[in-house]
């Protein structure tokens, strides 16, 4: 078995042209801020509209990620049919209910069938769908999904663990609940065995998730 340890989101390289309306989202937080009786004019405020629409860009540049880019060059075909596992890959996303952060990591697997990928795009394809607004259950479905389209490998399992500020911070104000989603396809969906190999795996050693 191949065990990888990712603990960075390095997004370098990545094709990021955004084709978010800055000035509207601007003239939306200047509305948010007199709506919520904030004097906008003031000097800390002042940038502030500006400083959000910059952010949601750069949060927000799943959507103008181009997935082939993603990839790009990075397939090879090997004879290697073992798990290959990538597990702690850091993650950022904004819950679409609330635009709040939720956080946490990502461990994905795959088995090949003649074609494998580069380790270092595998944190890049968890940007492409952590950096839009998101439900966990769906990210961690797409990036299954994903990986299963380019690869057409023997299967994929991808488990994300996360924080959700929005728990969090509102209501009923669960500070440590997690929530942990997973996909499983191919073998990690018809072989008990190899799904538990893939779960002990990422259990060994796993600190508690803390913001
Ligand atoms: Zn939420």
């Amino acid at each position: 078995m191949d065990y990888y340890d990712f603990d960075d989101n390095n997004t370098d390289g990545l094709a990021e042209k955004t084709k978010i309306d800055l000035s509207e989202i601007q003239s939306a937080v200047l509305r948010i801020l007199q709506a919520i009786g904030e004097n906008p004019k003031r000097n800390g405020l002042k940038r502030t509209p500006e400083r959000i629409a910059h952010m949601y860009a750069e949060l927000l540049s799943g959507y103008q990620m181009d997935s082939a880019m993603v990839v790009n060059d990075a397939l090879f075909d090997v004879k290697y049919d073992e798990m290959v596992i990538v597990r702690d890959i850091e993650f950022y996303s904004l819950c679409e209910h609330h635009m709040l952060p939720f956080m946490g990591r990502v461990h994905v697997a795959y088995i090949p069938d003649g074609k494998v990928i580069g380790l270092s795009k595998i944190p890049r394809i968890v940007d492409l769908y952590a950096r839009r607004l998101q439900v966990q259950e769906r990210m961690t479905r797409q990036i299954a999904d994903f990986l299963c389209d380019v690869l057409h490998p023997q299967g994929v399992a991808v488990v994300v663990e996360a924080l959700h500020l929005c728990m969090s911070m509102r209501g009923v104000q669960k500070h440590n609940a997690r929530l942990t989603t997973s996909a499983m396809h191919g073998a990690f969906r018809s072989s008990p065995a190899t799904r538990q190999e893939f779960l002990d795996n990422i259990s060994r050693g796993a600190s508690p998730l803390q913001i």
